[in-house]
C-alpha cells in the first residue's frame, strides 16, 4: 500500500506502573492511542499494526553491563514481592510489570528496526513503547528510563543486520546523555541532539562533539529556552543537513520526545505538533538521499498525555505520507 508505515506496540508497555503521580505514568500511552483512533478515518490504510517481540538478554548486554542489568531486574523482583512500585534511582521506578515492560519496549525498537530492513516492507516505523531508553547508559538506569531502547536498535542493526553506520536524532527536549555516552567512542554511530540549554540532565554542550575514533559523530545543539518554532526549525534543518552530508548513515533512528512540545511540565520549548510533521519529513528526505528511507522513531518522553497523542499523530501522518497541520477538534 502506498504511503505504508508501521506502529509497533507491545501491551506490557502499557503495565509499567509508576504511580499517577509520575510524569511518566500509565495514562500516557492511552492517550495517544486515543488520538490516533480519532485518524482512524486516514490512517487505516496507511499503517500496519505490528506487536513487538520482547527483547532477549543478549539483546541488552550489546549496549549495558551485566550489572546493570541485573540492578533493575532485582528492583522489580522487589517491587512484585511487595506488590508495589519501588524506586530505582530517586527519579526512575519499578513495578512487579516493569521488567516485561521494558523487555517489550527494547523488543519493539528491534521489531521495528527489523522491518523498515526487510525487503518490500514499510520503510518507516513508529515504535509506541514505554518506559522510555535515551538517559539509560551502558551501566545506569535514570530519568525514568531502564534501558536505552535506540542504542538497543542501533547495536542491533550493526551487529546483527550488518549495517555499517546509523545517524540517531533526538528532538527530546532534554539531552540523551545515556545515548551520547553509549556512542561517543563510536565512529558508526551518529549522534545528533537538539534540546533545552541548561535543562535535566546538564549534559549536551556544544563541545561535547565525541572522543577518539568518534570524534565528530556527536553533534549536540542546545537552545535557549522559549525560542520561537521557526527558529527551531532553521537550526533543526541544518543541524540536520550537517549530519547526513558528514555521515553517510544506512539507517534514521529518532529518539522522538513530545516533551519538546509548548507547555509540557517537564519542557520550556515552544514547539507544536504540526511542526513535527515538518521536521518528520525532513528527516524522511534526508533519509530518502542516504539511507534508503529507512526511519524507525521511538517514543521517549512528553508529560501532557493528549499533546503527546497529537504530536504522535503528525509523525505517523508525515511517516504515511498524509498531510500535517491543523487537525479538526485536536489542536494543533
Ligand atoms: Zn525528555
Amino acid at each position: 500500500m502506498p504511503g505504508a508505515t508501521a506502529l509497533v506496540s507491545h501491551p506490557a508497555c502499557a503495565l509499567h506502573d509508576t504511580g499517577w503521580s509520575h510524569p511518566e505514568h500509565q495514562g500516557r500511552l492511552p492517550a495517544i492511542v486515543k488520538a490516533l483512533y480519532r485518524q482512524t478515518p486516514d490512517l487505516q490504510e496507511h499503517v500496519l499494526q505490528v506487536e513487538g517481540s520482547a527483547a532477549e538478554v543478549a539483546d541488552l548486554l550489546r549496549v549495558h553491563t551485566a550489572s546493570h542489568i541485573e540492578t533493575v531486574r532485582a528492583a522489580v523482583d522487589r517491587a512484585a514481592a511487595r506488590g508495589h512500585p519501588v524506586d530505582l534511582t530517586l527519579d526512575t521506578i519499578v513495578s512487579g510489570a516493569s521488567w516485561d515492560a521494558a523487555m517489550a519496549a527494547a523488543g519493539s525498537a528491534i521489531t521495528a528496526t527489523r522491518l523498515v530492513l526487510d525487503d518490500g516492507g514499510p520503510s518507516t516505523a513508529f515504535v509506541l513503547s514505554r518506559p522510555p531508553g535515551h538517559h539509560a547508559t551502558a551501566s545506569r538506569p535514570m530519568g525514568f528510563c531502564l534501558f536505552n531502547n535506540i542504542a538497543v536498535a542501533a547495536r542491533w542493526a550493526r551487529e546483527e543486520a550488518g549495517l555499517d553506520r546509523v545517524l540517531i536524532i533526538d528532538w527530546d527536549v532534554h539531552h540523551g546523555n545515556g545515548t551520547q555516552d553509549i556512542f561517543l567512542h563510536d565512529p558508526s554511530v551518529y549522534y545528533l541532539s537538539l534540546h533545552l540549554s541548561g535543562h535535566y540532565p546538564g549534559t549536551g554542550h556544544d563541545h561535547e562533539t565525541g572522543i577518539g575514533a568518534g570524534k565528530g559523530t556527536t553533534r549536540n545543539v542546545p537552545l535557549a529556552p522559549g525560542v520561537d518554532r521557526e527558529y527551531y526549525l532553521e537550526v533543526f534543518g541544518q543541524a540536520l543537513e550537517g549530519a547526513t552530508t558528514s555521515f553517510d548513515a544506512d539507517l534514521v533512528l529518532v529518539s522522538a520526545g513530545f516533551d519538546c512540545l509548548a507547555g509540557d511540565p517537564l519542557g520550556g520549548l515552544l514547539l507544536e505538533p504540526s511542526d513535527l510533521h515538518v521536521m518528520t519529513r525532513a528527516i524522511m528526505e534526508a533519509a530518502e538521499r542516504a539511507a534508503h528511507g529507512r526511519v524507525v522513531a521511538l517514543l521517549e518522553g512528553g508529560y501532557v498525555p493528549d499533546r503527546v497523542g497529537q504530536g504522535v499523530v503528525q509523525v505517523i501522518r508525515a511517516f504515511a505520507g498524509l498531510p500535517g497541520g491543523i487537525l479538526a477538534g485536536n489542536g494543533r
